[in-house]
């Protein structure tokens, strides 16, 4: 079988002002990155567009509306301090929505054995109805509830390993028993949320929050010790990544101390997991990773671990 690569140049077309980390530069390195030979084997598919209903799986339609119906005609408005939109914003992010339910027809069918999406914006700090932390849409938790609704698939696991805690994915599953939700992060840091008794309404979730200054055998340890055993008794037919690469020591928005071969080393962990529980199905989406070189680094070391299980 394969790996699929889904992505769009659409996701190009989603500008932030001069000096944003979370810029179209990006997108560039790790399109760069994947050119190189080593990834002549991945399927490349264009991400289709997402539609309405798929964002209406998570958020409140109306919400939908509301961020629709805030692109700019030209330039960029903020949404909050951090969180831009600009006149592609909106295709960008729902090729993005519409990329992981493609990822999760392709996994559950078999047409691939997992999949990794590569687009921007990000999404895993978008709540119910609140755009922030660079995020318009929860596309993890969109893929968890498309996955649940469309496929013969009783329960999803999500991963979220970005620096960050996943505030939006936790509020768009808090209620969800059918999903589980495991998110390391940094603490203190940037949303606030995601304390070890942040536990959702069925114990769905699983925070653990990290030291400042914390090396990869943090995550591993994590991983292993807490969310591995965690997942082997919530027995998903599916597991998300949320696969952000700014726990990265070159990462300037934060202060962890990943390696590159820290998220080869978590993505195997994570791999063995699905092939033992279900069928190695593993969808990745893309989150946050701002120092260029580390986050194009990161990203093949991550997708071509990816490929040694497809
Ligand atoms: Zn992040």
């Amino acid at each position: 079988m394969v790996t699929a690569l889904i992505t769009h140049a659409d996701g190009l077309s989603h500008l932030t002002p001069t000096g944003h980390a979370e810029q179209v530069a990006r997108l560039t390195a790790i399109n760069d990155a994947l050119a190189d030979n080593q990834f002549a084997d991945l399927s490349r598919l264009d991400a289709a567009v997402g539609t309405k209903a798929q964002v209406s799986l998570a958020h409140p339609a109306r919400y939908y509306d509301k961020i629709a119906a805030s692109v700019p005609n030209a330039g960029t408005v903020a949404l909050d301090p951090d969180t831009y939109m600009s006149p592609g914003s909106l295709n960008a992010a729902l090729r993005g929505v519409g990329g992981i339910c493609q990822a999760v027809d392709l996994v559950v069918s078999g047409e691939a054995k997992n999949a990794f999406l590569a687009m921007r914006p990000p999404g895993h700090h978008a709540e119910k109805e609140t755009a922030m932390g660079f995020c318009l849409f929860g596309t993890a938790a969109i893929g968890a509830k498309y996955a649940l609704d469309h496929h013969d698939i009783s329960r999803v696991a999500i991963v979220d390993f970005d620096v960050h805690h996943g505030n939006g994915t936790q509020d768009l599953v808090w209620d969800d028993d059918r999903i589980f939700f495991a998110s390391t992060h940094q603490m203190p840091l940037y949303p606030g949320t995601g304390y070890a008794h942040e536990t959702g309404a069925h114990g769905n979730v699983m925070n653990i929050p990290l030291n400042e200054g914390a090396a990869g055998d943090a995550l591993i340890n994590a991983l292993n010790n807490q969310i591995l055993p965690a997942l082997t008794a919530h027995k998903p037919d599916l597991l998300i990544i949320s696969a952000g690469f700014d726990a990265h020591k070159a990462d300037p928005l934060a202060g962890l101390n990943f390696e590159t071969e820290t998220f080869a080393q978590a993505t195997k962990l994570l791999c063995d997991f699905a092939n033992e529980a279900c069928d190695g199905r593993v969808v990745s989406t893309l989150e946050g990773g701002y120092d260029l070189h580390a986050l194009a680094r990161s990203v093949a070391a991550h997708v071509a671990t990816l490929m040694e299980y497809s």
